[in-house]
């Protein structure tokens, strides 16, 4: 098996089962793991076992430059090179030992197919916050979800608006779908500013960063939306019925079809996240995020999980204007407009009274903090890094990022690793999230 690992062609998954390799994680990958993860993978600071203190987290979150030291000066185009070699491996599903389906074969060899009434389901939700003027939008997406997905295993939808959906939009919906569908109407209590915004520093604060030209900054529902997706959609009351998410926006694009229950998959795997693309964000949409979590940190250490994705949040090598701008955060975000997770993380005490430091500092309003940076910040600080799974094998499409995998379930416009148009290249931030936070182990779980 060495042998064939180390091949200079790379491997062909089809060819063998790398189950086999699992429980090793000595990075027998093929050439990009060698090449490119193993300083990266090798170097890690040593993990504090049990609660850490403040000097041990800051010691976590000083990036160490040596980490990415053979490509800092050509950093892009290195992470692009790495991120098409890594969509060029042949896929199919993830190799876990557990893969739920809707479908089984019984004593007698007879193939059962489970209905919508006896498919055992997870707790959870489809998810999406939509406008009903996007009606036409969001039957485009749901078409595509139904067909790849959840046709096969009929989870519910919820459908959330700050305003009444019309009875057009529920019976268009109700059209393209058997699952059952909850159209819940956001209350303002939960929506609207809240009462500790100052409107004199919200002025001066939003007419300065709309100077420097900052999308959405001065539209005052898009604010709200940031809010209500980082800490308020999981309060709702149909929500809490549900532990796992899954958020879709209308006019995005599925292109692969999954024949696995993702929900069971996160449920089975013990995966808290699930993303598909990761992206830089604009750093003045977040210039005191991070200063506002550190101060916070420094009172409350112990909700630093000793396995955080540290790296991935203070990398500052591609964009280090960016990192000096916001004050040590990369500004690298899972993209939230999809994703899959486990909503008792968001209810838990660490999210929950780190949610309650960034509404006192006001950040939503008088910068534009997004729900994805906000997410992902939470997520990297407080969870097990482990528990964060890259979904490669979930085609995405969502203006103008794609996720396209190699793969013969997937119809997609553009071949495996296409990621976007040449000249947001720079924003991509996925190679780091690879290099610098799974395992080889990991990475060959597809
Ligand atoms: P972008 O992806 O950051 O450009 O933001 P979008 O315009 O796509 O908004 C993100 C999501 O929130 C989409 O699903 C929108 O339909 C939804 N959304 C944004 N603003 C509002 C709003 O004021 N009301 C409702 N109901 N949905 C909104
Ligand atoms: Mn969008």
């Amino acid at each position: 098996i060495y042998f064939i690992f180390v091949s200079e062609r790379g491997i062909d998954p089809s060819s063998f089962d790398t189950s086999d390799l699992f429980g090793t994680n000595d990075g027998y990958g093929i050439e990009y793991n060698r090449k490119l993860m193993s300083e990266a993978s090798t170097a890690s600071k040593e993990i504090p076992v049990g609660g850490m203190t403040w000097e041990e987290v800051e010691h976590q979150l000083t990036f160490d430059q040596n980490l990415l030291k053979n490509i800092e000066d050509n950093m892009v185009e290195e992470n692009m090179d790495f991120f098409r070699e890594v969509y060029s491996k042949r896929i199919t599903e993830p190799k876990f030992s557990k893969l739920t389906y809707n479908e089984y074969v019984n004593s007698d060899g007879v193939r059962v197919v489970l209905g919508k009434d006896e498919y055992p389901r997870a707790n959870a939700t489809l998810l999406t916050l939509v406008r009903n003027q996007e009606l036409k939008d969001i039957i485009h997406t749901l078409r595509q979800l139904e067909a790849n997905w959840n046709h096969k295993f009929h989870y519910p939808y919820t459908f959330t608006n700050d305003e009444p959906f019309t009875d057009e939009f529920k019976e268009t919906i109700r059209r393209h779908t058997v699952s059952d569908c909850y159209f819940e109407v956001i209350p303002p209590e939960i929506w609207n500013k809240p009462s500790n915004i100052d409107p004199d520093i919200e002025r001066e604060k939003i007419s300065k960063l709309t100077e420097k030209g900052v999308l959405y900054i001065d539209k005052d529902s898009y604010h709200n939306m940031c809010r209500f997706n980082s800490g308020y959609f999981y309060h709702l009351e149909r929500l809490k019925q549900f532990k796992y998410y899954w958020r879709f926006e209308p006019a995005t694009d599925y292109y692969c079809s999954v024949d696995y229950d993702l929900f069971k998959f996160m449920e089975d795997n013990n995966k808290t996240y699930g993303f598909t693309i990761s992206l830089y964000d604009n750093p003045l949409t977040v210039e005191t995020l991070w200063p506002v979590t550190l101060d916070f940190l420094k009172e409350n250490p112990q909700y630093v999980h000793p396995n955080g994705a540290f790296r991935w949040l203070t990398e500052n090598v591609q964009h280090p204007d960016y990192t000096k701008t916001t004050g040590g955060y990369s500004t690298c975000h899972f993209w939230s407009n999809f994703e899959i997770g486990d909503m008792d993380f968001y209810r838990g005490e660490a999210y929950t009274k780190w949610m309650d430091a960034l509404e006192e500092a006001g950040g939503f309003y008088y910068e534009r903090w997004g729900d994805a940076p906000v997410h992902s910040v939470g997520l990297g600080l407080f969870e097990d890094r482990s528990k964060i799974h890259w979904f490669r094998d979930i085609g995405y499409h969502h203006s103008p990022y794609k996720n396209i995998p190699n793969s013969d379930k997937c119809n997609a416009p553009e071949d495996s690793g296409y990621f976007s148009p040449e000249d947001v290249y720079d924003q991509n931030c996925l190679s780091n999230w690879i290099r610098l936070e799974m395992t080889n182990k990991e990475l060959q779980t597809y």
